[in-house]
């Protein structure tokens, strides 16, 4: 992999609110790199820098090995698309898409017209062309947005949370659009969301912030089995987090007594520390089985959410645990709020936190 895009110790402070630590980061020729985060947590903001709508307040940003830092958004080549479409009201569908080549005049008009007939056409926008945008519907304009900044044939495309006014099937539709337009065209997509299904759904890695502070970078799948801390993992979801005290070989005293979880940080005896249990590898009984990571449970309440039914636990300490299972796999039980359960996992599956 070659690095396209290079954030090097890249900070932003609006007066006294810091939006961006300082932060370095490379962004991969060709992947699909989401940066997300709770809101507030300057997603929008580095992204902006990148495109140079806002100066960074430290640090260099390099497209290749060229800065550019303090370069204006016309002379960057990286064009973004923004949850609100930005359109131009007043221009048709078609005026709209060939608006960038016009004003770059990088093509004769013969050629705007051919390049933005090949954009519409691709993105199944091509009867809408003479329409005025405010005629269209959020998924048709989201389309529009996506060829005007497509027929630039950028290097980068930078995408501002796109689909998020759009309703949730047709979020879903255009989330599978937008992975195979982008693996159809090798372009490198910088994404931003607050949506960890999105993400996850589209992206090959992932970086995580919380208030201005990058968390973890990595492929979606990595940060999923191992968040570096207790807020990604809370972020990211799946997994029910309990804590207790270290005694050796993955060994973990808890108010449920004794577990065993074998998986990521080695802690010390003595240590205090965290640990996942991942939803899907939890299984139920009604009664002790006296396997290893058995705890004593009472069911709070189920959800059929169509492949799967994810079921909601209260462990003895309080904790809330939640438990995905296939709909044979209850079967065999009596389900109803407040019956005792038994809820038992591999000790491989238990991942130890590095901070509490
Ligand atoms: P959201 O998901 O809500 O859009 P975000 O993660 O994109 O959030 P940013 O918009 O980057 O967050 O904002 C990061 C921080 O910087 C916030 O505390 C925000 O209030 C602050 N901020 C952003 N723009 C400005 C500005 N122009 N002036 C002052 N503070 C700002």
């Amino acid at each position: 992999m070659t690095t396209i895009l290079t954030l090097d110790k890249v900070e932003k402070r609006f007066g006294d609110t810091v939006a961006l630590e300082p932060t370095s980061l490379g962004l991969e020729k060709g992947e699909f790199l989401a940066l997300m985060g709770p809101s507030g947590c300057g997603k929008s903001t580095t992204l902006r820098m990148i495109a140079g709508l806002e100066a960074a307040s430290g640090g260099t940003i390099r497209h290749w090995d060229r800065d550019i830092t303090d370069l204006p958004p016309w002379e960057r080549d990286m064009p973004m698309v923004w949850q609100s479409y930005a359109l131009f009201p007043f221009l048709t569908v078609r005026e709209n898409v060939e608006f960038g080549l016009k004003q770059k005049r990088r093509a004769t008009a013969v050629d705007r017209r051919k390049k933005s007939g090949e954009w519409l056409e691709r993105l199944g926008i091509s009867d809408l062309a003479d329409r005025k945008t405010d005629q269209l519907s959020g998924g048709q304009r989201q389309r529009v947005a996506l060829a005007r900044a497509l027929v630039l044939e950028p290097e980068i495309l930078l995408l501002d949370e796109p689909l998020s006014a759009l309703d949730a099937h047709l979020r879903l539709r255009m989330q599978s659009e937008l992975k195979r337009l982008h693996g159809d065209l090798g372009i490198t997509f910088l994404y931003v969301t607050h949506s960890q299904s999105e993400a996850f759904a589209m992206a090959d890695r992932v970086a995580i912030l919380n208030a201005g502070r990058l968390q973890q970078l990595g492929p979606a799948r990595e940060v999923h089995a191992a968040p570096a801390n207790r807020f990604v993992a809370e972020f990211v979801g799946g997994s029910t987090i309990l804590t207790g005290t270290a005694r050796g070989e993955g060994r973990i005293e808890t108010p449920m007594g004794l577990l065993t979880a074998l998986a990521g940080y080695p802690a010390a005896p003595g240590e205090t520390v965290s640990f996942l249990v991942p939803s899907n590898r939890v299984g139920l009984s009604e009664a002790a089985t006296g396997a290893p990571n058995e705890v004593a449970a009472r069911l709070l309440t189920e959800e059929f959410t169509g492949s799967f039914v994810t079921v909601y636990l209260e462990l003895a300490d309080g904790t809330e645990m939640k438990v995905q299972l296939q709909q044979s796999d209850l079967d065999a039980l009596s389900l109803a709020p407040g019956t005792p359960l038994y809820a038992s996992w591999p000790a491989e599956a238990g991942y130890v936190l590095k901070e509490v």
